[in-house]
Order: structure tokens, then sequence, then C-alpha cells
């Protein structure tokens, strides 16, 4: 990828600081958050975190700043994301090291994620001229019915540490687009790549001051508090299924119900039925699973293989497996890199250590160095181990055998989660049959379950959340609905 920074475009800076009210500000509380290169150990920056008065200043300029936002005209919105656009183009190679260093992305991953955010934003960008009311018919005579639809206000939005520049990208822009301010919480892991170059970014193409709020702080301060504040109408979550649950049960205790939006954990199946291209689907399998060393959320979690093919399947994914090289995230041929943090990689090394005291069969495993573990593959994994039943998000897989078609349809859907899911078949009458089987919120035929599409709803159902984004599905999310009816004669009232 070329360097398309000018001499007058230098990179970003100043990394250790709040953005709060359109200013710069050093976080006044005693805490700090050391934000750490997950492959070299090395310090990037230490920001001093936000108290909880400073995240209130960011909700009082993000309501203030907001009823300006709404009258702007919607070329002018659409104008402003044109320009993110623009400046995403000019400094990817900026983002694409900072996503690196950061998250421990491999240079494959980053520029998939900066392509995604790049292709949501665009998308963005046409959501102020798509926002739309109706006129409906009234069953009341003379009356006149019709159906507005406004920004939702302030949006609060909490974003994890996986793809954090797209999954945060994916909720200020059409949240800025449809007229709406943001107060954003990145994680802890990813304060810069989840949030304050995001800042940098809209700061650059001239976003009115306070309309985006990047606040760090620790959960403990602000965690709670960004959700229960008075001001946010709608709370963007996107993270794990227990702290989603938290979310929803705070977001509906204060004083004001929020309309939320939960994009929760995934235990996604990937299944490869007797009639599959096996090639294809071993080179599907390895990718969807390997990407981003399994940490995605739609990542492949369980593997399952109908019993005639299985045994084939397995050494041709061992062989491919074997062939991946794991360690610089910044090489160009890694495929895998570090895990994210310290507490991350030991629940990977219990999930090793457990699935093998389960009796599933370890066919490919090697050295943990530092925090990268090479791919781990484990074959004849049941449906009562803990590979098969949990979240992975880490480079292990469990290889499931089915008896058939149908037992393949149970396992796949004998989860709580149900967020994606893949079918490998030639069949394409057999493949909509069993996707459409499958209790999920997207179900890919003859692809990897690591699929997102600006104009394709992604989201799920059971414990992998509530909601939808992209396209009309979070216009629809990030925008209230307001009936608004006119009566022209006089009614007839009883009394
Ligand atoms: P996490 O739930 O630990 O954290 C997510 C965010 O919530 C972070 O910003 C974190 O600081 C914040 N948080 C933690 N406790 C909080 C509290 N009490 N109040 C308010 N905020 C709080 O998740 P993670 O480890 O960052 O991300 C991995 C998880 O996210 C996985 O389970 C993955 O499947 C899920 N995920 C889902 C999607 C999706 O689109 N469905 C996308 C990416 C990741």
């Amino acid at each position: 990828m070329s360097n398309k920074q000018t001499p007058d475009n230098k990179a970003y800076s100043d990394f250790h600081l709040q953005y709060i009210a359109g200013e710069w500000t050093t976080g006044q509380d005693d805490s700090v958050n050391t934000d750490i290169n997950p492959y070299t150990g090395d310090t990037i920056v230490e920001i001093q975190q936000a108290t909880d008065k400073q995240l209130d200043e960011a909700y009082k300029a993000a309501k203030d700043a907001q009823k300006q936002w709404a009258q702007k005209l919607p070329a002018e919105r659409a104008g402003l994301l044109y320009k993110v656009i623009e400046i995403l183009d000019q400094r990817q190679d900026e983002i694409v090291e900072w996503l690196i260093k950061e998250s421990g992305s491999t240079r494959i991953k980053a520029n998939v994620e900066l392509a995604t955010a790049r292709a949501m934003t665009l998308e963005a960008a046409t959501f102020p001229n798509r926002v739309h009311g109706e006129i409906r018919p009234s069953n009341t005579p003379g009356k006149e019915n019709f159906v507005y639809r406004e920004p939702i206000g302030v949006i609060a939005v909490i974003s994890p540490w996986n793809f954090p520049f797209h999954l945060t990208q994916r909720s200020i822009a059409p949240a800025i687009a449809l007229g709406n301010a943001v107060v954003l919480k990145p994680a802890s892991d990813t304060p810069v790549t989840g949030g304050l170059l995001l800042a940098k970014i809209f700061e650059e193409a001239g976003l009115p001051k306070g309309l985006l709020n990047v606040v760090v702080g620790a959960g403990s301060e602000i965690g709670d508090a960004i959700v229960t504040h008075d001001t946010p109408s709608l709370v963007s979550f996107t993270g794990s299924t227990p702290v989603g649950k938290h979310i929803g049960e705070l977001a509906h205790s204060g004083d004001y119900i929020k309309q939320l939006a939960l994009e929760l954990g995934g235990n996604n199946p990937f299944v490869v039925l007797k009639d599959a291209d096996i090639d294809n689907a071993v080179k599907a399998a390895v990718f969807g699973k390997f990407l981003h060393q399994g940490q995605i959320c739609i990542a492949i979690n369980r593997i399952i293989v109908e019993d005639a093919v299985y045994d084939d399947f397995v050494e041709r994914f061992h062989a491919h497996v074997k062939t991946l090289k794991f360690g610089d995230p910044s090489s160009e041929d890694t495929a895998i890199g570090p895990i994210v943090n310290e507490k991350h990689l030991k629940s990977l090394k219990d999930k090793i250590a457990k699935a093998q005291e389960e009796g599933a069969t370890m066919l490919l495993s090697g050295e943990i160095e530092g925090q990268v573990v090479p791919p781990h593959i484990f074959t004849e994994v049941t449906a009562n181990m803990e590979l098969f039943r949990n979240e992975i998000f880490g480079p292990l897989v469990g290889i499931v055998r089915a008896r058939d078609e149908k037992e393949a349809l149970e396992l796949a859907n004998d989860t709580e989660y149900g967020l994606s899911s893949s079918v490998f078949t030639t069949n394409m009458e057999k493949g909509l049959r069993f996707a459409r089987g499958i209790r999920a919120g997207m179900t890919h035929i003859n692809d990897i379950t690591v699929n997102d599409e600006s104009n394709a709803p992604f989201g799920g159902e059971k414990n992998s959340g509530i909601g939808r984004f992209n396209g009309e599905w979070v216009l629809e999310e990030m925008t209230r609905t307001h009936w608004v009816s006119y009566q022209h004669k006089p009614r007839d009232y009883a009394f």
C-alpha cells in the first residue's frame, strides 16, 4: 500500500489526552490506562483516565451540539462523512500501523478492518438523504397520519478491542450522519484505534465541537455511569454477552429507559456436508478460523463435518494449517499474530488444558511464545466439551463429527448463541434449506462466517444480542419514529 501522507499531513499525536467537548484535555482521575503493544510488550501511550465529572461534561457538550447538528441540511452532514472518507484514504498507512501496534492485528487483518470501516462510512454518507417519513391512511374520518423519522439524540457507544476501528466507526458514522451526537467509551486495550484516532479524523474533517466525545476511563469509574446517565437515548454496545447483559439491566434501571443495540458474543458453526467442495471448504475454514488469531465475534468457533467426509476434511485442514506463519503481526505474510492481553492468553491456555482433559484429540499444537499462540487443532470434539459450548476467541479449533445432515443441523443449533454460521454444499437447494434451519442472524453458504457488508443486516439473536447494524437497519435504530396526526375536520366524540 502506498503512503499517501503529505508533509503537511503529519501523523496524529497527543493520544494521552481525552477528547471532550471538542477539546483535547487531560483525564482527571488518579488512574492511568497503559496502552501496550501486545506483540512487543512496549508501552505505546499512558492515558490519565477520565472521571465521572468529565463524562458528565461530555454528555452536556453532546446534548448541546446535537440540537444544532440535527438542523443541518442533509448535504452538509453527508459532506462531512465524505471528508472523513478522504482522510481515511490519505491516512491509510497510519491507521494500519496503529492497528498492528495497538491491537496486534496482522497486516492482512488491519487492511480488511480499514476497508470495512471505509465501506460503512460510505454507506453512512448516504443516510442523510435516505431518511424519510410516511403518510398513512387513517380510520378516523377527517384525519391524516404522518410518520416522521428524527435523530434519536445522544448515543452512548461502548466498543470492544478486537476490530476496534471498524466496530466503533460502524456506530459513530451512522449516528453522526443521522443528526445525532455521540459519547464513546473505547475498550481499555484499544483507546486509540477504538476512539481517539477516530476523534482526530472527525476533527480534521471539520466535525463541530461536542458532537463526538471520546472518554477513556476505568470500567469501575465510568463504565456504569455512561449507561445510566440521563442524556443518552440509545446505548450501542458491542462486546461480550456477560457485559452486554449487565448493560441491558443498567439501561433499564435508571430514571429513563434507554433503547439498546447489543452486539454480543458468538459460537459460530461452520458445517461441511458430504457433497461439499472439500478444497474450498478447507481454505475457507482456515481463513475464517484464524484471521485475527480467531478473536472475532463472527469467527468460526465450531467446525462440524458430516461423517462421510470427516477424515478427508481433517487431513486437508491439518495440512493447510501447518503452513500458516505466526509471530510478528507487521510482517506481510504473518497469518496469526499475538493475543490481545495476558488475561485473555491465560483463558486460552486454560481452554487447551481443558480440551485435553475432556478427551479431545490434539492433532496440532505448538509452543506459546510471548503472547503468540500457534494454531491448535482438536478432533473428535463432542457437544459436551468446552470447545464446543463456549466462545473460544483464539487460534484453537475443535472439529466435530456429525452422523448426517440432520445431526449436523442439530449440532449447529445446540448453542445459546445465534450470531453467524456457514454451510458448505454444492447443492443450492440443500444449502438454502440448511441455512434457513439455523437459528442465527447470519448464515453464509459456501463462505466463511466472517462477513460484514455495509448494506446487509449484521447482528445476532439469542445470547448474541439484539438489533442490526448496517443499511436501513442501523438507520432505523439510530432515528426515532414520531407519529403526528392532523385532524382536518372536527371529530364526533362520544361525550
Ligand atoms: P467486553 O464485554 O469485555 O468489553 C466490551 C466493552 O465494554 C469495552 O469497551 C469494555 O471496557 C466495556 N465494559 C466492560 N465492563 C463494562 C461495564 N461494566 N460497563 C460499561 N462498559 C463496560 O468485550 P471485549 O473483550 O472487548 O470483546 C470481546 C467480546 O466482544 C467477545 O465476546 C466478542 O464476541 C464480542 N464481540 C461482538 C461483536 C458483534 O458484533 N456481535 C463484535 C466484536 C466483539
